[in-house]
């Protein structure tokens, strides 16, 4: 079996009582995870700390993961979290995320700082990418295909296309790893982790129920 990442984007969602009640449901629902498969639930700053706290206690088998890193060292930068703030409770984080990059305005350049900080602190990089003509910077670990068009609207990329980009994106970069994200779901997940070339998802959408995620997980087996 190849090794398999599934990454879950909660975005701007959930409030604490939403995630305990989340971890709660999912403790009763997800089995087993066979270890080819890395699971990393990546959370709003706020609850970083709460789910921290929780995987643990309930030994989860997930890892945890921020959404964004400020690209500048720890100083003087009213309401960025530094990379080091983010390590102290994060294994991984996503950076270049395609709503990012449209509403925040974030730039490859600014995007290349974030991987640096990130990389310096031993953060394990998830770096979104639109296609396959994107520059990703050095230090990424795993970089996902996320066509803009199929994120969050119901309609995905088809498993041969994402593979031929997934396999592009592996050919004229240094990346080794690549996952697909944009409306992943129970039912598809197996198509796209089926492909030779992909190497995991990443559900936004489909992270947000606890049944969901489980039985998403467990499709991609
Ligand atoms: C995402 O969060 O990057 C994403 C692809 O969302 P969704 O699965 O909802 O399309």
């Amino acid at each position: 079996m190849k090794p398999l990442l599934i990454a879950g984007n909660w975005k701007s969602n959930k409030t604490t009582a939403d995630a305990l009640r989340w971890l709660q449901d999912f403790k009763n629902h997800t089995g087993t995870i066979p270890t080819y498969i890395t699971v990393v639930l990546c959370v709003p700053f706020t609850l970083l700390y709460t789910v921290k706290e929780k995987i643990r206690e309930y030994s989860l088998p997930i890892v945890l993961g921020a959404q964004n890193v400020s690209p500048f060292p720890e100083g003087a930068e009213t309401g960025e979290e530094s990379a080091r703030m983010v390590r102290d409770l994060a294994d991984w984080v996503i950076i270049g995320h395609s709503e990012r990059r449209k509403n925040f305005h974030e730039t490859d350049d600014v995007l290349q700082k974030k991987v640096e900080q990130a990389h310096l602190v031993g953060l394990k990089i998830i770096y979104c990418v639109p296609d396959d003509r994107t520059p990703i910077p050095a230090h990424v670990d795993v970089t996902a295909y996320e066509p803009v068009w199929a994120i969050g609207t119901g309609k995905s990329d088809t498993p041969e296309n994402a593979n031929m980009v997934v396999a592009s994106i592996k050919a004229t970069s240094q990346v080794k790893r690549v996952i697909y994200g944009g409306s992943v779901t129970t039912a598809n997940v197996a198509s796209f982790v089926g492909q030779p070339s992909i190497d995991g998802v990443l559900p936004g959408g489909a992270s947000l129920d606890p049944e969901i995620f489980a039985a998403l997980i467990t499709n991609a087996r």
